[in-house]
């Protein structure tokens, strides 16, 4: 019975192999050719999906995890309704503490997708009892047969794109791939493609991304941590305040620091442009893209790859919600009454 309906057996089955789809407006100014690969169309419409499911299966090949047992995390974003997501369909119980820095928005999400979330104050120190690190060490701790991602440490979110993501860039250009340009947060998605894809060439060019405000650049410069260095910034997803295991620095050639307002422009010129609605931090990798541009990173012959991490629909009430904009001081610098609504 069914052997003629063509279906998927549930979700889980639609994660990676996400398109390669050709930038032809938004780099017009950039020598070279350059193709987004866009993660939003992950069934969790993020990149994360391929860590969750990866670590997790990872777990249950390890004999740590069985049905009904626990998975862990400190994440209000997208790892979190990833990890949700996977845990419905293979039947484990998702806790996730997040601070209650997180918008109602995102917590109403990741309880939509069945999640215990616990809110935990953010205004205290990381080693604080209450600290959301502490609150998910402590549940770990305390759940029989739970498994922590800790994603930022965890050697098995770099293998996840070792596995999928770099092997799919390669093919997907047939090996032709010069650049490939990504924002980094846990640093795990540029690792893994980079790590693959050195070892096929190792002329490739592997491309950091980070914000105003973060360690990593510095620290991928000069191997210091600067204290300095650290101040708040808008951008969700990219850069870090400590420098996150799951970044290879060895296969990162380099960083480039972008504006929180530059990139903010950038998200919603690619809807514009390109008819793509993908979040704040795709804006971010163009940005980066024009600043190598500039520097003299590409030539006619570049095939440059823009890893977009995640969908618009995630930023509703920041980059494409006027009134933010407006708010953070993002509009002095373009005509503001372009952007503006008109009421009949
Ligand atoms: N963009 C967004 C929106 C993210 O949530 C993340 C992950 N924190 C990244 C980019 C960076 O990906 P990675 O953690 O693999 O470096």
């Amino acid at each position: 019975m069914g052997k003629d309906i063509k279906a998927y057996n549930n979700i889980l089955e639609l994660i990676g192999n996400t398109p390669l789809i050709r930038l032809n407006k938004i780099t017009d100014d950039c020598k070279g050719n350059f193709y987004a690969k866009v993660e939003a169309f992950n069934p969790g419409h993020s990149t994360k999906d391929r860590i969750a499911l990866y670590i997790i299966e990872e777990a249950e090949r390890r004999g740590i995890l069985k049905p009904g047992d626990t998975i862990v995390e400190t994440t209000s974003g997208n790892t979190g309704f990833s990890l949700a997501m996977v845990s419905i369909i293979k039947g484990y119980d998702c806790i996730l503490a997040v601070s209650s820095k997180s918008s109602p928005d995102k917590i109403d999400m990741l309880k939509s997708m069945g999640a215990k979330v616990y809110v935990c104050p953010a205004h205290v120190s990381a080693d604080d009892e209450r600290s959301y690190y502490n609150v998910a060490k402590r549940l770990h701790e305390e759940t029989k047969g739970s498994v922590y991602i800790n994603q930022y440490f965890n050697d098995l979110n770099i293998e996840a794109h070792y596995k999928t993501t770099g092997p799919e860039i390669w093919e997907q250009t047939n090996g032709h791939v010069t650049h490939v340009v990504a924002c980094t947060g846990t640093g795990g998605t540029l690792s893994g493609i980079g790590k693959f894809l050195k070892e096929k060439n190792p002329n490739i060019r592997i491309l950091g991304v980070d914000a105003y405000g973060s360690v990593i650049k510095k620290y991928h410069e000069t191997k210091e941590f600067d204290v300095e260095e650290i101040y708040p910034y808008r951008i969700e997803g990219l850069g870090k305040n400590l420098i996150p295991t799951a970044t290879d620095f060895d296969v990162i050639d380099k960083f480039v620091k972008v504006t929180d307002e530059e990139s903010a422009h950038m998200t919603r010129n690619i809807a514009k442009t390109e008819g793509l609605f993908v979040g704040y931090t795709s804006g971010a990798v163009v940005q980066a893209i024009k600043q190598y541009a500039e520097e003299g990173e590409f030539d006619e012959n570049s095939k440059v790859i823009a890893i977009f991490p995640d969908h618009g629909s995630r930023y509703m009430s920041k980059v494409f919600n006027d009134e933010w904009m407006n708010a953070q001081g993002f509009f002095d610098s373009v005509n503001a009454e372009e952007q503006k609504i008109e009421f009949i």
